[in-house]
Formats: C-alpha cells, structure tokens, sequence
C-alpha cells in the first residue's frame, strides 16, 4: 500500500488548489514543496484574475490577502525619452466576473497553502524532490536525497523550471524560446501616495505593462502594478533573445525605473524586495502532454501561461489547472485507475475550461512577438514622433496631420507596418 493517496510536488498556485479538491474528496495528499515556507520561491508581477480563484474558494474576499483592485490598465509605448500610453478606466473592471487584484505571492501562498490544509491536507517544506520514482515505467512516488514516498498518483505543480516533467512524460526542457525572464522589485511608499499617484481610490489600484525602452527594445516588456502600500515594478524578456543583449537585465530594470514616465511614480520609494524567476511563453505549442500513467502535470509545469504583450496571465491558468487537476485524481483514484487512460478525463475538463481555449487562441502570439522586433525598437519611436506632430507646437505652420505622419510611417515602412499589423491581429 502506497504512503498517500497523493503527492503534490510544488506549492505555487496549482499545488495547492490541487491539494485542496483532493482533501476535499477525502484523500490523503501531501504537498512537498522545497522553499523553506510556501511562497518563497515565487515570483509574479502580480495581477491576479480572480475568476479562477472564486470557482475555487467562493468566499476568497472574506480573508485573502488580495492588495488593491484593478480599476486602471496602461499600455505604454516606450522610447528613450517619451512614452505614447493608452490610459483605460471601465466601471466594469470593478464587477464581480472580470475583477482582478494586484497580489504579492509572499502573502498570497500561505493563505492558499492554509485553505488546502484546512481541508485536509499536509505540507513539507525544505524539500526538493530530485526523482520520480517508477515501476514498470509508471510513476509510483518521489525521492528526495535518502528519502522515497509512495503514493498512487503524482502532481507535478513544480513551475516552469521543472527538472520531473521529462522523467514523468519524457518531454524535452523548454528552450530558451520558450521561456523568459522576470525580474522584479517592490517599492514601498505610503499607501495614500500609491492612490494618488495611481488616480484611483483608496483600496483601487492600476495596472501598467511597457513595451520598447523598457527591454532596451528586446523581446519582452515592463510591468508596474499597485499594492496596498507597495508598488510591484518589473521586467520579463525573452532568454533567447537577451543572451546577446549589450545590457544584463538587471541594469535594464534600473533604467526602466529612472524612465521620464516612470520616475514621478516610483519618487521617493524604498526597494524591499528583488527577485527574479523564469515564466513560460511557449505557450499551446509548446505545452507537454497532461498525463501519464500515475501522474499529472499542472500550470506553469505545462506552459500553462500567456503572455499576450496586454496581459500576463499564469496565476489564474495555475489555479484552474490545480482544480481540475486535483478532481481528475479523485475521481481516478475513486476508480481504481490512475493509468494516463484512467486520467484521460483531466484534459477534457481543460478543454472545456478556459485554460486549454486561452492558450489555444494565443498559440501564434508568442512567435508574432519574436518575428516582429519592430514592436520593440521602430513603433514606440514611430508613436512618439507621430504624436510630436500632433502635440508640439513651437509657431511653425503646421501641416496637414496625414502628410506629416506619412514620412514617419515611410521611414518603417509602409508594407512592414501593414504584414506586421495582419499578423498582429492573426495572432490575437
Ligand atoms: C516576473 C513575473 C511576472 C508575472 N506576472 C504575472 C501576473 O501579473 N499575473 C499572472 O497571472 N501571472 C504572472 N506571472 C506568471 C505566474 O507567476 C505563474 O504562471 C504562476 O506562478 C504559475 O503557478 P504554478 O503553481 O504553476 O508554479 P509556481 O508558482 O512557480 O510554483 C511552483 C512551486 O514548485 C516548487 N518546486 C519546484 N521544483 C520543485 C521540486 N523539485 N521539489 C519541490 N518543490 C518544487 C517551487 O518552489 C514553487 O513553489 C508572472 C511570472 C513572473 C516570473
């Protein structure tokens, strides 16, 4: 007899949603996670669609850790010296079916790993499960140094870095295409300050994502996001692109923070926290398979993340998948299989959610970013000079808008910027 019904490995967002349904059904799971407590090794920039985190724990704004509510979205368009920004505010952020609140994962793990153990469930930290084990090419457990647990089925909820996914479905790592950096910082302020200069209300908050100067015009994009009493300020490039870039990321984030449009915000902060940690970009294509006989993958282990240049979104995917993934194994243990036939049922219900449709639907989105530089170097200076014309007066006679801003578009090209705003909308 096995030493739990199951083991999950990792507690990010997934591991423990997926411990939680399996506790809730009665089964006895262990979560093994190696960062000394839940939520230190984690890192996102970190805007959370709650609509993921309801279908899991309905009552969630009775007592999770959420920092403000997003009621402001920009998208700006970086140069050197100048920023061409779209500036949303919807009433409709603030309904309860598209709400999202910014987070920080030091706070919002624990109170995740809480629910799960309230239900049921147990947790070890410190610990990194090195092998799976396997028997007759099934996976029955996991080993950690002198350490071997057994149990009838395996969740992988290990993150993008997962060194288990190839030992379990014998799919290759991700390559430097597919994976991107992040790093981050969060900056203290006053929370009454935060507002103000965010121009919402106490308790609101904006969300604000960068393309351009921000990478020094590599593949990839800035976010900034307001907490309660801290601002979540960052980068996420691509590697494959940023292996030959003259500048490390690091210094890129502190250019970044000194950036004209930038600065007034971040005025007067103290860093508190820096971080860093892969996302995946892959994205559909670049996905593992789900299952296989004893164990099942969930959230960013199987690229379950978009990075749609409007919006990162990983925690929400995390989340469904961990449900889905937590019920699927109930019910195969239920069964009696824990074969990848007994577990077909997991990526049917991912299928039927928003998981599996997202990442489908923005599966050429990831490739349209690599294959069009431009985004980062030639259209946030073609932005900036277009609104020059429309914003600078100095007394010269002005020219009739079209014939001022052809030139600018000339000097791209005409052609480029129409094959690049069809792929743009294809891959949308
Ligand atoms: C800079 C940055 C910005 C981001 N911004 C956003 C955002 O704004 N919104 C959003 O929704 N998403 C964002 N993301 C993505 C999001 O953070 C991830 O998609 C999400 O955390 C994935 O959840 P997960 O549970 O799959 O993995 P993770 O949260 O990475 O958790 C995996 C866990 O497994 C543990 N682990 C790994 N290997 C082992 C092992 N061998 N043994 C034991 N434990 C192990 C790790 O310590 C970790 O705790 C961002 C990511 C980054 C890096």
């Amino acid at each position: 007899m096995a030493d739990f019904d199951a083991i999950v490995v990792g507690s990010g967002c997934a591991g423990p949603a997926a411990a939680y349904e399996l506790a809730k059904a009665g089964r006895s799971v262990l979560v093994v996670e190696r960062g000394n407590y839940c939520g230190a090794k984690n890192v996102s920039g970190g805007r959370l669609y709650t609509h993921a985190l309801r279908a899991v724990f309905p009552d969630f704004k009775e007592s999770a850790p959420l920092e403000r509510r997003i009621v402001r979205e920009r998208i700006s368009m970086l140069s050197p010296d100048a920023a061409t920004t779209l500036d949303v505010s919807d009433e409709l952020m603030a309904d309860e079916r598209y709400e999202s609140y910014s987070v920080l994962r030091a706070r919002f793990d624990p109170w995740l790993v809480g629910r799960a153990e309230e239900a049921g469930a147990e947790f070890i930290n410190g610990i990194a499960v090195e092998t799976l084990l396997k028997q007759d090419g099934r996976v029955t457990g996991v080993r950690a140094g002198e350490d071997e647990i057994t149990a009838d089925i395996v969740l992988l909820c290990d993150g993008v870095n997962s060194l288990l996914v190839p030992q379990a479905v014998g799919a290759d790592r991700p390559t430097p295409h597919e994976v991107a950096v992040g790093i981050k910082q969060v900056i203290a302020l006053p929370e009454k300050v935060i507002s103000d200069r965010a121009l919402c209300a106490d308790g609101d908050g904006m969300a604000w994502l960068f393309v351009g100067d921000a990478t020094h015009g590599r593949v990839g994009g800035g976010f900034l996001y307001t907490n309660r009493d801290t601002i979540s300020i960052g980068l996420v490039a691509t590697v494959a692109d940023l292996v030959d870039a003259e500048t490390p990321i690091y210094q890129m984030l502190e250019d970044f923070k000194r950036h004209p449009s930038l600065a007034p915000i971040l005025a007067g902060g103290t860093v508190v926290e820096h971080s860093g940690h892969l996302v995946a970009e892959g994205g559909y294509d670049a996905m593992p398979p789900l299952v296989a006989d004893g164990v099942l993958l969930a959230g960013e282990s199987a690229m379950m993340c978009v990075n749609a240049g409007y919006t990162v979104r990983g925690m929400d995917f995390a989340l469904a998948a961990g449900q889905q993934a937590g019920r699927s194994a109930a019910l195969a243990l239920e069964a009696g299989d824990t074969s990848a036939a007994g577990l077909a049922g997991y990526r049917q219900a991912l299928e039927d959610s928003f998981v599996l449709r997202d990442l489908r639907t923005l599966r050429r989105f990831p490739r349209f970013m690599e294959d069009t530089p431009r985004l980062f170097t030639d259209y946030p200076v073609l932005a900036r000079d277009a609104m020059r014309e429309l914003f600078l007066m100095d007394g010269t006679p002005q020219q009739p808008l079209r014939k001022a801003v052809l030139p600018l578009v000339k000097r791209v090209g005409l052609l480029k910027l129409a094959k690049d705003l069809r792929n743009g909308m294809r891959a949308l």
